[in-house]
């Protein structure tokens, strides 16, 4: 067993299915009352846990087809379930990102601990204190219980199908973006910036894809866990997300919701991520080209203030259900006049650092390699030409976190 020794981190316990029914057997001799969670799928993945677990009014298998959505309902619903089950219950929810970000959520609801045993490395939702959930139509996080356990079954997860694996691999490709925009942010706009964790989180991104790049998808696989649950640490000590996702995780977390994906079609979060990198990658460079030959700024810095005061009066038809959520992230944010100047002088000022950091999109583009190199392609959506353009226009409004589609914002490079 590894312990992370931080009081909120789960103990990450490495062990064999076989090892995952032995542990939760124990659970009853410890006087606790499991209750399953699971879906079709993730329950045939790890048979020998859910026979050990899966007895009437103790467990809860959802269909596997259609692919259960992260609904807040569906939480709700676990969540009653619980406590309907008797006393002193223990959630055991045995799944991928899906699955745990709602078992996570029902957990607080209910006030009682979960384990969890993934079934792919497919995202960081294992050790993170956030739940990923569609809530009013739209993707949010609310907090939640971050597992006492995660059971890591090399057995189960080297056996996760395919695109689980390369949608977790996408997923830890966003990270490296990510270190450049919160970095960027801390320079520009003073953010707080957490060099440690900004770095780790980067290290084992990389750590996990350069297993790709040497060896097979399968031999990736265990690794990728390890960097994705380091990335859901690290999300809970920074108390955001911030170390984990950035602006691809604005256009994947639209395109999740607008567009109308046909059921050959897999819109896993960490493939959406992956789609949204390639789209990010090759802008960021244009960016970081036109920061590294000095390009000056374009137009006032009234003109981008008012630019961004009168964003609601340039909202796409396309883009309307999403107001709601704009005025949302928008609400308190201000770039006046002075402060566009401010952050101009800044980005010049810092354009060298700012360049040397985008040297992580040669990393991303090597991981984009390993990852089309593995058959990703196979797996991807293609998302409509409108919705990457939105994506891409609307980035800022859709999320309060800075990157550099601000810097080219506030150079005037868009406008
Ligand atoms: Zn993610």
């Amino acid at each position: 067993m590894r312990r992370i020794g931080r009081r909120t981190a789960p103990d990450l316990i490495d062990t064999s299915a076989a090892g995952a029914a032995r542990f939760v057997r124990s659970l009853r001799g410890a006087g606790y009352c499991p209750f399953l969670l699971a879906d079709d799928h993730t329950a045939a993945a790890c048979p020998e846990v859910v026979d050990e677990l899966s007895a009437p009014g103790s467990s809860w298998i959802l269909p596997g087809t259609p692919r259960v959505v992260p609904a807040i309902e569906t939480s709700r619903e676990l969540s009653r379930r619980i406590e309907a089950a008797g006393t002193t219950p223990m959630l055991v929810v045995v799944g991928a990102g899906t699955l745990t970000d709602i078992a996570k959520h029902a957990a607080l609801s209910a006030d009682v601990p979960v384990i969890a045993l993934p079934t792919a490395p497919s995202v960081d939702a294992y050790a993170s204190a956030r739940s990923a959930l569609r809530i009013d139509g739209y993707h949010r996080t609310p907090s939640c219980r971050v597992p006492a356990a995660v059971l890591s079954c090399a057995d189960v997860i080297e056996a996760a199908p395919d695109e689980l694996i390369l949608a977790g691999l996408g997923d830890l490709t966003a990270k490296l973006i990510a270190r450049i925009d919160w970095e960027v942010s801390s320079i520009v706009t003073g953010e707080p910036f957490d060099r440690a964790q900004a770095d780790w989180c980067a290290f084992c991104a990389r750590s996990a894809v350069a297993s790709l790049r040497h060896g097979t998808l399968r031999s990736a696989a265990i690794p990728a866990l390890d960097a994705l649950m380091v990335s859901g640490l690290s999300m809970q000590l920074i108390g955001a997300s911030r170390p984990a996702a950035s602006a691809e995780h604005t256009l994947a977390h639209l395109w999740e919701i607008a567009v109308p994906f046909d059921p050959s079609q897999t819109d896993l979060h960490g493939l959406l991520v992956t789609t949204a990198i390639r789209t990010v990658v090759e802008r960021y460079r244009s960016i970081c080209a036109a920061l590294s030959t000095g390009k000056a700024p374009s137009g006032s810095a009234h003109d981008i203030a008012a630019a961004e005061a009168g964003w609601r009066d340039r909202v796409p038809v396309e883009m309307s259900p999403f107001t709601g959520k704009m005025e949302e992230e928008s609400a308190g944010r201000s770039l006046g006049e002075t402060e566009v100047t401010r952050r101009r002088d800044a980005i010049a000022v810092n354009r060298g650092r700012i360049v040397e950091l985008c040297g992580a999109l040669d990393d991303a583009e090597r991981a984009l390699d390993a990852l089309d190199r593995a058959g990703i392609g196979a797996y991807e959506a293609q998302i409509p030409d409108v919705w990457v353009t939105r994506a891409i226009d609307w980035v800022r409004y859709l999320r309060n976190r800075y990157s550099l589609f601000d810097v080219e914002f506030e150079m005037g490079w868009t406008v």
